[in-house]
């Protein structure tokens, strides 16, 4: 590569590298039980969780998991929604030597299926209110074990249940479970696990930690393999960069789900890696958000633009003290101006963006926050990451200011999708990432996101991917044609529109298409506009011209 004009720009206390040492991802949590047990680790809804506790739960869960079948190398998939439960059976499957596979708790039972399927999960750690989804495709699946929890499980008895699942999904009663002989109750395992469980030997560089699912053009999500060491370099490098207060001293609001890579590295494994508080919030409501900022002062809260923009528009925000904020990595998508500059005002904390994609673990660029930052773009490559800008056409490195696919270099970059190495060889060259997105560099060495060269529509921070959404639609009976395309919608960046033909003599309706897509893709991929055409445009060979429509689309807006 050519000049890295952005190392000039790194404040003295970033070092351009880090050693990572040879320690598996768990041991930071070994580290801060041991050396300070007494602090907080976690707070959930009014009940607080020492270190000692955290880690304790975590090893004898582990010792469980390993009493129920689970080796070294194993699937153990998480379909909960961010509670101290999701962060025990994270570290307690590492401790194993398994392999975690994150699953959203809104999956329907089609994506759950693929996911546990592909990646052969021989446990699951779940919901009781997914429970029934768990169960209907198991058959279907390897899955061997599956392991039942509540939010109320680790809740006082006082407080509201702030479910993240529509209120109407019906929770299992606990005899649905109970004496089925593949299922446990979470708290029962805690109950008879024991602490002196060792935990499995672990080559970092070597070892997956993680599968984590992504979509991509050609249709279902595959599993993004993270090393141990690819999440601990992320980890490292976004402390290196976020962190100038005290270790031990910070409080990080956990909002960002921890299914998502972003979540879990920039909430849960960076406040475990610095001994912070993080205060786990299942679901995100900007009134309450409010109300925890002011209560419980967190001085870190790393999001997505769509929370910082339903936060600063809330009509009730003078009235909250929300001055404890001190610094805020805002990504997934971009990041407003006039966001950005009134969550300061309203703050007084630095709100910078950054960038990233689950195949990075996912961190590779971000703004500095002591230091030059510059608006709308994702600013400089961290620590240890190389970045440049190449031709898609020829592959050559191109110069400053030209427009051509990101790639990226460094520790966190994955090891490949599982069992997928043709997928692998398209995006993995050289140790070199092809990123999918747009984007140009200028001569200070800042990066500027231009476009997707992929298809994803990017609504509130959720990927969805129009080829599974176009699947289901074309499911449907009376449907002859589909093609899904995001569409601006100023307040969820993009939203989802399908454009629809119907079969000869049918008549379908907006109602009709809602009903079918909600029973197999979760709410955020539903379409949110529908339009019925006569018939769709088309390129000689018969495949449907989406930039056609999405032309059609900006007149329209205009
Ligand atoms: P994911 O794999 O879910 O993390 O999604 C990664 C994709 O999100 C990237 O390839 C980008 O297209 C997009 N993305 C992430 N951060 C930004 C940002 N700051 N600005 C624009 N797009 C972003």
């Amino acid at each position: 590569t050519k000049a890295k004009p952005w190392l000039s720009h790194y404040p003295e206390e970033i070092s351009p590298q880090i050693d990572y040492g040879e320690r598996p991802l768990f041991d930071y949590l070994r580290e801060a039980a041991e050396k300070h047990p007494d602090k907080s680790a976690i707070y959930f809804m009014g009940k607080e969780m020492t270190y000692r506790d955290l880690y304790n739960e975590s090893l004898k869960l582990a010792q469980q998991l390993t009493v129920h079948g689970l080796k070294k190398g194993d699937r153990l998939a998480i379909m909960l929604p961010n509670s101290p439960q999701s962060v025990i059976a994270y570290y307690a499957a590492l401790m194993v030597g398994g392999i975690v596979v994150q699953t959203n708790p809104l999956y329907m039972e089609r994506e759950l299926q693929h996911q546990l399927s592909d990646s052969g999960a021989k446990m699951i750690v779940c919901l009781d209110q997914v429970y029934p989804r768990v169960r209907n495709v198991q058959s279907k699946t390897s899955l061997e074990t599956i392991i039942v929890t509540g939010v109320q499980d680790y809740l006082p008895l006082t407080k509201k249940l702030l479910y993240p699942i529509a209120s109407k999904t019906k929770i299992p009663k606990k005899r649905e479970f109970q004496n089925v002989k593949d299922v446990f109750l979470f708290t029962e395992l805690i109950k008879k696990g024991v602490t002196d469980f060792v935990p499995e030997h672990i080559s970092p560089e070597e070892d997956l930690a993680l599968l984590q699912y992504t979509g991509g053009t050609t249709g279902f999500a595959k599993g993004v393999m993270l090393t141990h060491r690819n999440l601990i370099a992320n980890t490292e490098q976004s402390r290196m960069w976020q962190y100038r207060h005290e270790y031990g001293k910070d409080t990080i609001l956990g909002v960002l789900p921890f299914f998502h890579v972003y979540g879990m590295t920039i909430v849960m494994n960076l406040s475990i890696m610095h001994l912070s508080k993080m205060i786990i919030v299942p679901r995100f409501e900007a009134g309450e958000v409010l109300k925890m900022i002011e209560k419980l002062r967190p001085t870190v809260f790393s999001g997505a633009p769509t929370m910082y923009i339903a936060l600063i528009n809330h009509p009730d925000i003078q009235k909250y003290d929300l001055s404890s904020i001190k610094t805020c990595i805002s990504g997934s998508a971009p990041l407003p101006l006039e966001v950005q500059q009134r969550f300061e005002q309203l703050t007084g904390g630095k709100l910078v963006e950054g960038y990233g994609l689950t195949e990075a673990s996912p961190v590779t660029h971000c703004n500095l926050i002591w230091g030059e930052r510059i608006l709308g773009s994702i600013g400089i490559p961290y620590p240890d990451t190389e970045a440049k800008i190449v031709s898609p056409e020829t592959g050559e490195e191109l110069g400053l200011k030209e427009v051509g696919e990101l790639v990226v270099k460094g520790p966190q970059v994955m090891k490949g999708y599982w069992n997928r190495p043709e997928e692998t060889a398209q995006v993995l060259k050289e140790g070199w990432l092809f990123t999918g997105d747009m984007a140009y560099m200028d001569e200070k060495g800042y990066f500027y996101i231009v476009d997707r060269k992929k298809d994803m529509i990017l609504a509130s921070g959720f990927n969805i991917y129009p080829r599974e959404v176009e699947e289901v639609l074309y499911e449907h009976p009376d449907v002859k044609e589909a093609a899904v395309v995001g569409v601006h919608d100023h307040y969820r960046g993009e939203t989802v529109k399908a454009f629809v033909v119907a079969k000869d003599g049918r008549a379908l309706t907006e109602e009709e298409l809602n009903r079918h897509c909600r029973k197999y893709l979760a709410a955020y991929k539903v379409p949110k506009i529908y339009e019925f055409r006569k018939d769709l445009p088309k390129s000689t060979i018969g495949k449907i011209l989406k930039r056609e429509l999405l032309k059609d689309e900006d007149r329209r807006s205009s």
